[in-house]
Order: C-alpha cells, then sequence, then structure tokens
C-alpha cells in the first residue's frame, strides 16, 4: 500500500503539522488516534517498516507533553526505548531506582528489592512524561513516513470499500484520513473504543489517588518506598534532580480532604504516613487527585480496528503497571503489524490483529489482577487475611527464588516479550 501525500502535510521541525485545507484527504497504511505516549511508541515502533502511519492528536504537540505525571517505569519498558534507539536521550534524564522497599504499615517486616536480584542495573526506573513525549516526537519527527496531525480531533469515522475514513477536525477545517486499519490510543476514555461499542468488565476502586512532587532535604538515595496503609498505598518514588513523586491512594472522601489541606498540614499527614528519614519535604506541584479503576475490554480487536494502553485497559496505580502494560501493547501491536504487512497481508483484516489481542489481553489479564489482588489483600483489616499477607510479606523476603519471580512480574519480565525488547537487551 502506499501512501499519497496531499500537500497540507508534511513532516515539520516544529513537529507539529496544522493541515491548512479542508476537503483533503490523507491516505496511509495505520491511522493511530491519540498521540500520548502509547501511540507515539506504536508510531516509532512502525517507523522503520517504511508504512505511511498518521497520528491524530487532540492536542497541540506542547500540550500533549505537558502532562505533569512521573511514571515507574519497567526494566521492559526501558528495553523498548532502547530498542526504538531512544536510550541515550531518556537515560540521562531518568532515575534508577536502586532499592524497592515494600512495607505493610507499621509492621516491621520489609521487602527490599535490589538490581541484584534480577542482574539488572535497576529495578525500576522514575521517568516523567515530558521526558518520555520529547524523545518519540523527536523520533517520529525524523520518521518522514510518520505525519504528527495535532491539534486534530477524530470527528467521524465510516468504512468504504477495504479502507475507514476518519473525519478529522482541525482548528481550520475538516480533512479525512483513509486507512485500512485505526488503532484507538485515545485514552481512559477512549471515544474512539465507546463508539466501536466495545465492551468491558471491571469495577471502579472506592479510592482516589492523590500526587505531587516533593523535594526532600537529604537525598533520595535512588530508593522508592511502596507502604500499604488500611486506607490504601502509598509510595514515594525518586525522581531526577533529587526530586520525588507521591501517589497516594485512599477512600474517596478522604482522598478530597487530603487535597483540600492547607499546605502545612498536607505536609504534616504525608509525614504520618511516610516518615523522616529524607529530613524536611518541600512541596513542589499542587497535589492533584484521580479516581481509581480497573478496565479490561471485552476485545482488543475488530475489523479495521485494534487498541492498544489505557483505551483496552486500566489499573490501579499499585505497583505503576498501566503505561509499562500500554508500552508493551504497543511494541507487540507493531511487530503484529510489522509482519503483515511484509507479508503484504490487509493490516485491518481481524485474521491479521488476533494474534496481538491473544498475545496481549491474556498477559494484561495476569498484571489487572496481580493489582488487584495486591491493593484487596493489604486494604483489609480482617485479622486471618493480616495473619496471611504478613507471613506472605515474610517468605517474599526469605524465598529468593520467589523473590526473583515477583520482581520479574512487576518489572515486565514474564510473559513474551516483543522482538523490540529483546533488542533492547542487546544494546
Ligand atoms: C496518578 C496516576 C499515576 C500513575 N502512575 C503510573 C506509573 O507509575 N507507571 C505506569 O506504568 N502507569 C502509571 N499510571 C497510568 C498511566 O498514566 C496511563 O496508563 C498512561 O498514561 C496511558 O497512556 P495512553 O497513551 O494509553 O493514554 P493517554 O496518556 O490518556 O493519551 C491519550 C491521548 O489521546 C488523545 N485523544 C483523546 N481523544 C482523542 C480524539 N478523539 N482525537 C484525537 N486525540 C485524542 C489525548 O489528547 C491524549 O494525548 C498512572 C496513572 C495515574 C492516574
Amino acid at each position: 500500500m502506499t501512501a499519497t501525500t496531499p500537500q497540507f502535510v508534511s513532516p515539520s521541525p516544529a513537529q507539529q503539522i496544522q493541515p491548512e485545507l479542508t476537503g483533503s484527504e490523507l491516505a496511509v497504511d495505520v491511522a493511530i488516534v491519540g498521540g500520548g505516549i502509547v501511540g507515539l511508541t506504536l508510531a516509532a515502533a512502525l517507523a522503520p517498516s517504511g508504512m505511511a502511519v498518521a497520528v491524530i492528536e487532540a492536542q497541540t504537540a506542547a500540550g500533549a507533553a505537558a502532562r505533569q505525571r512521573a511514571y515507574a517505569f519497567s526494566l521492559t519498558s526501558a528495553d523498548i526505548f532502547k530498542g526504538l534507539g531512544l536510550w541515550p536521550k531518556v537515560g540521562p534524564q531518568i532515575c534508577h531506582f536502586d532499592k524497592v522497599q515494600l512495607s505493610d504499615g507499621d509492621y516491621g517486616q520489609v521487602v527490599r528489592f535490589l538490581p541484584e536480584d534480577l542482574g539488572t542495573e535497576a529495578v525500576y526506573y522514575g521517568a516523567e512524561h515530558g521526558v518520555l513525549m520529547a524523545a518519540l516526537q523527536g523520533a517520529i519527527a525524523a520518521a518522514a513516513n510518520v505525519y504528527y496531525l495535532c491539534s486534530a480531533t477524530l470527528e467521524e469515522m465510516h468504512d468504504q470499500d477495504d479502507s475507514v475514513i476518519a473525519e478529522v477536525s482541525t482548528p481550520t477545517g475538516r480533512f479525512r484520513v483513509r486507512s485500512p486499519l485505526v488503532v484507538a490510543a485515545d485514552g481512559k476514555g477512549s471515544p474512539l473504543r465507546q463508539r466501536a461499542g466495545i465492551g468491558s468488565v471491571g469495577w471502579r476502586y472506592r479510592q482516589s489517588c492523590v500526587t505531587t512532587v516533593l523535594e526532600p532535604e537529604h537525598s533520595h538515595q535512588n530508593t522508592a518506598y511502596e507502604r500499604f496503609w488500611p486506607s490504601g498505598p502509598f509510595a514515594i518514588l525518586p525522581l531526577a534532580d533529587g526530586r520525588c513523586q507521591v501517589v497516594w491512594t485512599a477512600p474517596h472522601a478522604e482522598a478530597q480532604a487530603i487535597l483540600d489541606l492547607p499546605e502545612a498540614e498536607f505536609m504534616a499527614e504525608l509525614e504520618q504516613r511516610y516518615g523522616t528519614q529524607m529530613g524536611q519535604l518541600k512541596r513542589l506541584t499542587a497535589p492533584a487527585m484521580f479516581p481509581v479503576q480497573l478496565m479490561q475490554c471485552d476485545r482488543y480487536v475488530q475489523p479495521r480496528l485494534a487498541l492498544v494502553g489505557d483505551a483496552a485497559h486500566s489499573c490501579h496505580p499499585v505497583g505503576g503497571q498501566g503505561l509499562n502494560m500500554g508500552i508493551r501493547d504497543a511494541a507487540a501491536l507493531a511487530e503484529v503489524l510489522t509482519d503483515a504487512y511484509q507479508r503484504g497481508q490487509d493490516l485491518g483484516d481481524v485474521a491479521v490483529l488476533r494474534p496481538y489481542e491473544r498475545w496481549r489481553r491474556l498477559e494484561n489479564w495476569v498484571i489487572l489482577s496481580f493489582t488487584d489482588v495486591l491493593t484487596r489483600t493489604f486494604s483489609n483489616q480482617i485479622l486471618p487475611v493480616v495473619v496471611v499477607r504478613r507471613a506472605g510479606l515474610w517468605v517474599l523476603s526469605s524465598v529468593p527464588l520467589l523473590k526473583r519471580l515477583a520482581l520479574r512480574l512487576m518489572t515486565g519480565r514474564l510473559g513474551r516479550l516483543p522482538r523490540l525488547a529483546r533488542l533492547g537487551q542487546l544494546k
């Protein structure tokens, strides 16, 4: 399949294409709706295949990169970024977790995960949204076959012959993107998933999470803490430049009350949950609150449509898994599509897409279940459950094989690795 290149699109150094004409059409091999980290990872992973790819993003390029969030970034996500050749840009700007420490409220038994448990350079990484987005935007700006359409919102879609026509609106008018396959990378509320009528299973937790960024008095020593309180898990993740990201989960009303506290009282509450090991803590960003839910779509593919990232699933932030699952979806889908493209197959054919669904939906179930069991077990104060989970912590810290298995699950080192991740491991 070939791409026609209407006059309004050409990759620009500003990394942002503003179509100026209406009534024109761009024909591509894959149209990705949503240019967050997952959508851009997919575009960057497809670029070497030579396929023509359009990314349709509702925000400006700067707006999409501006989200104030830091992620616990797994070893496998790092391998995928290495496989994409992005590590020289990302590596120096992220923080290595040299230790991850899990504990159960005030209970003394602590489980410590160290890089030597897996023989890796870090247990996990702390990566900021803007750093990951800048690297991905740079990669797709350098790829002449990727069209990055910003301030462009998908309005309607319809089938025509062997293609889908996406009607896209921009501040200067409407245009069409024609493609045999549309990928929904449009996030949790995914308008595309809803339009396709794809159902899901899941539930909202009776918890919300509050986030903020801190500057501690003493070094964070590259240590991440996750402490499970009956009200919900409380995590402090080390970031570059000595800062830390707090992810503080509590029942909705309590989370709202925490959010509304004056700064001094907020910091006092935070110290209660965390302690004083890093000395005086200074708050750098206003706290924000997010509802927490588990969601898994009934299917990830249907004719001419595939779902990736939060459009397909969403999980409790405990263990920092959501984005990592999405990056892995993107690498897996890119692999399946690249192979099909080389064989000259129709990329929108559900028989081509099904292996991606079988691969990723099952693996994502494992992670969703793991985060669910973790949060339910640790938010529970029924005595037998408390006894069992504390015994579990002891077993985890005392049996190296079990510890290694848990770490491999949390860092994405279990399951089928995408080719890009295996390539990254060699770099
Ligand atoms: C508090 C909190 C902490 C978290 N911490 C972690 C962590 O430590 N580790 C981790 O792995 N995950 C974490 N997550 C989960 C992570 O944030 C998400 O899984 C991830 O951001 C999903 O990325 P995405 O690209 O799929 O979706 P999004 O980031 O939501 O991107 C979707 C994109 O689609 C665009 N879009 C939407 N609709 C349209 C449309 N109609 N047309 C065009 N464009 C459209 C949007 O503008 C956006 O840019 C956390 C989540 C929360 C809430």
